[in-house]
């Protein structure tokens, strides 16, 4: 069926969440800069200039991560990936805007023998459960495969196979498109294996030989699902019908432009190429947000990144941006520029 005369308003949604305050913020006294205009409207201060930005939804400080899962259309997208499509959900922001908090939650979880308060999950946990929720309500034969990837400086580490000394290559086949070659493959059959995938990634990520914040705020992370699964035709309750759908969580490297003069040759090749993969992106996703854009050349062969989302981002794909801000006046410029990135996706 062709569903590319489809309108675009579904294929790429964006929504914004504002954290509160931190104690930083509070204490150095930053002032509240936005305000909240409702219906998905937030106007924003910039040392006396301000704008008023649109999105699907806004979600202020006081949202909880269920609210995050319940109202940002994540189950949508997870319900399209069912029924076959290729979907993702990505966190973009500047570092500390909160995109790790909302897409998995406190980062103590992941260390050996910790738990925490399971209203604290994130989107990507409330994923896993909803997933399996629905797929065992099915009853043809089911297959979740789940692979966890990092991108940093454009290369391709595998977290689930730390000890893999290599770099991935990311090839592309006329059956697969876009894949990376070699990488770890989990097959999960319940919501604890799918979990505990998630907890290794995790885990390598933060303990990995660079083990730093600085490396996790330069890198992109990817939990990349496989779902095949046999539905009964509805004309025929004889015949199933197989579908392969995925659906791709991504917390993006920070937003924020290197400003350091003193930055050495090193660390300038490092964030010329992460702020390439977003640039990249943010060209793909503009391109893409037009209806006659669309259908002309997407540069997603300009990064590894948008190679790897290329299937979700056009076509079919399905793709939901959370953008994460900070209201304080501190970093209010580098705010309006992750919402003005977030317009180029959605002009609403
Ligand atoms: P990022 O991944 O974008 O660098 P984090 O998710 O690590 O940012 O968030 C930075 C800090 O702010 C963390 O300590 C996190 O717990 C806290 N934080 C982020 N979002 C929220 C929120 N909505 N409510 C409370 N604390 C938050
Ligand atoms: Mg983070």
């Amino acid at each position: 069926t062709d569903t590319s005369e489809d309108t675009d308003q579904d294929h790429i949604n964006v929504v914004l969440r504002v954290r509160p305050l931190n104690s930083n913020e509070t204490t150095r006294k930053d002032q509240f800069t936005c305000t909240f205009a409702g219906a998905g409207k937030i106007e924003v201060d910039n040392n006396g200039s301000s704008r008023q930005f649109g999105y699907n939804v806004v979600f202020e400080p006081d949202a909880t991560q269920s609210d995050l899962f319940d109202h940002s259309g994540v189950k949508k997208l997870i319900d399209m990936a069912l029924n076959g499509y290729a979907c993702t959900a990505l966190a973009f922001g500047q570092t500390g805007s909160g995109k790790t908090h909302t897409m998995t939650g406190p980062p103590q979880q992941f260390q050996e023998g910790k738990q925490v308060d399971p209203e604290m999950y994130g989107i990507i946990q409330r994923s896993l459960k909803y997933l399996f929720r629905q797929l065992n309500q099915q009853h043809g034969n089911k297959i979740v495969r789940a692979s966890y990837l990092e991108i940093y400086n454009e290369q391709v580490i595998d977290l689930l196979n730390p000890n893999m000394r290599r770099y991935l290559q990311v090839r592309w086949s006329k059956n697969k498109g876009f894949y990376v070659e070699n990488l770890f493959v989990v097959e999960c059959e319940t919501e604890d294996d799918l979990n505990a995938v998630l907890e290794e990634g995790m885990r390598n990520r933060q303990t990995g030989s660079h083990g730093l914040n600085e490396f996790s705020s330069r890198s992109h992370s990817m939990l990349m699902l496989t779902i095949d699964s046999e539905m009964q035709d509805p004309d025929d309750e004889n015949l199933y019908i197989t579908k392969r759908g995925k659906l791709t969580f991504v917390d993006l490297a920070g937003s924020e432009k290197v400003k350091d003069s003193n930055s050495t040759a090193d660390t300038l090749v490092e964030s010329n190429s992460i702020n390439k993969s977003l640039l990249v992106l943010g060209n793909c996703i503009s391109s893409l947000g037009d209806q006659k854009r669309r259908q002309g050349h997407i540069p997603y062969r300009d990064s590894k990144l948008t190679k790897l989302l290329a299937d979700s981002l056009g076509g079919n794909g399905v793709t939901l941006m959370i953008c994460c801000i900070t209201p304080s006046s501190h970093h209010a410029p580098e705010t309006m520029n992750t919402l003005r990135y977030a317009s180029r996706a959605k002009k609403i």
